[in-house]
């Protein structure tokens, strides 16, 4: 049954032919033909707000905000939703370039949510396949957060328009990631009870592929903490016995912690900067600060190595006769996704399938690979993933803090393809094709996706029914939630603010203007596929 309905709604919502698809009989029974019919009209609506995707995702792009610095966003961003009936409410969580969204009344409570902040000094030009940042140091998209919210948008707005014409019940709320790349404030959106009476989160993230999985994915959580020590500052050579060094015991700790690494669990992670050292030389530093990510599987193994990186702290504190304070600077709960909502989520990729690249996009894509210097020249995908399903070994990697929200509300993560497999992450290689063609149509093809998921809770309680079942009797019925952070930790949103300040008006002179070109690449004048530079011997 599920794959003729499968099979059906791939044969409507692929074809470009959607007219001629509606007309035609559907081979299914009771409220999912009715069902499908919607998801059809939603994926035609968001095929018509092409030209929105695209100016948000490259207006996002051009904006190059780093976490807790996200202002420009907010502003367009919440500017659009506002036009478009929706109440907004700025600065939530106390901070200041969060926003959070609603429209509409009544239940299902659906609250999509997707990261908008880039990476230190990843700025690079978009569509071209070498090396060219467009600001020498300055932040840009080497995640590719500037798509996420272009998606959630597009598809809220077309669930938005079938639900007045057919008076639905349910509201819609969209929220933003604000600072993901210090995994900084969702912990604390859930801390405030943001999430109290919804009903089920639909997150995106940009990926290489079309998927979605259930249960924990590949990856960690972690809890990012700053270790200030205090001294006693002294003439490094006329009397530096007078002197107590914070740096040093920002260094034997970093010692101490590199010696621990061997005995700990091989699947964690761990890494630290040193954001304060001193001053100078011949200063003994009297404040010294290190910032550390402690990232493990499990919240117990978490909770574990963060104890043994306080009581190394102690005995650097100790070593030298000096004070430490700590703060929580952000926290990741390891994620786990909702079953019932994924399975239904991933009908709905299948249905939906890959974008259909160009000619372009595919010499772009290959050009960007031999770039990379790739093992395999591939170009674009053209298949959806599998669904995916716990690992049966876990696996090691990055964190997001949507953990946090997947273990206070039914979540699921749908990763939508909008950028080229064998960019290296966190890195200025993510951005070049993240306000190209490639990104508005994966960015299109997930909104598509974000829609039908929507109309599939809205439109079958039982859908809803089944998510908290599992999330009640399955994900948490051996696990509690006990957060990384206190009812006191407040948010570090004072962290990028001299990287913006520095950059901010160079930035503003490359701001896309939508009103004069119809693309952010025409607005730089790229050729794009621009596969060498022009500029270069
Ligand atoms: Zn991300």
């Amino acid at each position: 049954m599920k794959r003729i309905l499968a099979t059906v709604a791939i044969a409507l919502l692929t074809g470009c032919n959607l007219a001629r698809a509606q007309d035609e009989p559907i081979d299914v029974e009771g409220p999912p033909a009715e069902l499908t019919g919607l998801k059809l009209e939603a994926a035609r609506i968001v095929g018509d707000k092409q030209k929105l995707t695209q100016e948000i995702v490259d207006s996002l792009f051009s904006f190059s905000e780093l976490g807790f610095q996200e202002f420009e966003t907010q502003r367009y961003i919440t500017e659009i939703l506002e036009n478009n009936g929706f109440t907004v409410e700025q600065g939530v969580s106390g901070i200041p370039s969060a926003w959070w969204a609603t429209w509409g009344s009544g239940k299902p409570v659906i609250a999509l949510g997707s990261d908008v902040d880039g990476i230190p000094k990843a700025s690079q030009m978009p569509g071209v396949t070498y090396r060219k940042p467009m600001i020498e140091g300055a932040p840009g998209h080497g995640e590719g957060h500037n798509s996420g919210q272009a998606v959630n948008i597009t598809a809220a707005l077309a669930v938005k328009e079938i639900m007045e014409r057919e008076n639905l019940p349910g509201t819609i709320v969209l929220w933003p990631g604000i600072a993901e790349e210090l995994v900084a404030t969702k912990a604390w959106f859930a801390r405030d009870g943001r999430y109290d009476g919804v009903d089920a989160v639909l997150f995106t993230h940009v990926s290489d592929s079309f998927s979605v999985s259930w249960g924990q994915p590949t990856g960690t959580g972690l809890v990012s903490v700053e270790y200030t020590f205090d001294g006693t500052a002294a003439h490094a050579a006329g009397d530096p016995w007078k002197g107590t060094s914070a740096l040093d015991a920002v260094e034997l700790m970093d010692v101490a912690w590199n010696f621990r690494r061997e005995h700990l669990n091989p699947l964690q992670r761990s890494h630290y900067v040193i954001v304060d050292g001193g001053d100078q030389p011949n200063v003994v530093p009297s404040k010294a600060t290190v910032w550390y990510f402690i990232r493990e599987m499990t919240a117990d193994n978490i909770r574990e190595n963060f104890a043994k990186l306080q009581r190394t702290a102690e005995g650097a504190a100790l070593m030298t006769d000096t004070t430490f304070t700590r703060r929580i600077v952000g926290a990741a709960y390891p994620r786990h996704f909702n079953k019932p909502i994924a399975e239904a989520m991933y009908d709905n990729i299948r249905a939906v399938g890959m974008p259909e690249w160009s000619e372009d996009d595919q010499v772009f894509a290959k050009a960007f690979q031999e770039f990379m210097e790739a093992d395999e020249i591939t170009g674009l995908k053209t298949e959806v993933e599998d669904l995916g399903v716990p690992l049966e070994e876990p696996k090691s990697g990055g964190s997001d803090d949507i953990g946090d929200v997947s273990w206070n509300v039914p979540t699921v993560t749908l990763r939508f393809p909008s950028n080229v497999d064998g960019s290296t992450g966190h890195h200025w290689s993510s951005a070049m094709a993240m306000a190209t063609p490639i990104a508005h149509k994966g960015a299109t093809a997930g909104a598509k996706v974000v829609a039908a998921t929507m109309l599939d809770l809205i439109e079958q309680e039982s859908l809803v029914d089944a998510a908290w079942t599992y999330f009640r009797d399955e994900q948490t019925a051996n696990e509690t939630y006990v957060p990384f952070i206190s009812d006191t930790d407040k948010p570090a949103i004072e962290k990028n603010a001299a990287i913006m300040a520095m950059y901010k008006d160079k930035l503003r002179e490359f701001y896309y203007d939508p009103s004069k070109y119809d693309t952010y690449l025409e607005q730089l004048g790229i050729e794009y596929p621009q596969l060498k530079d022009p500029d270069a011997e």
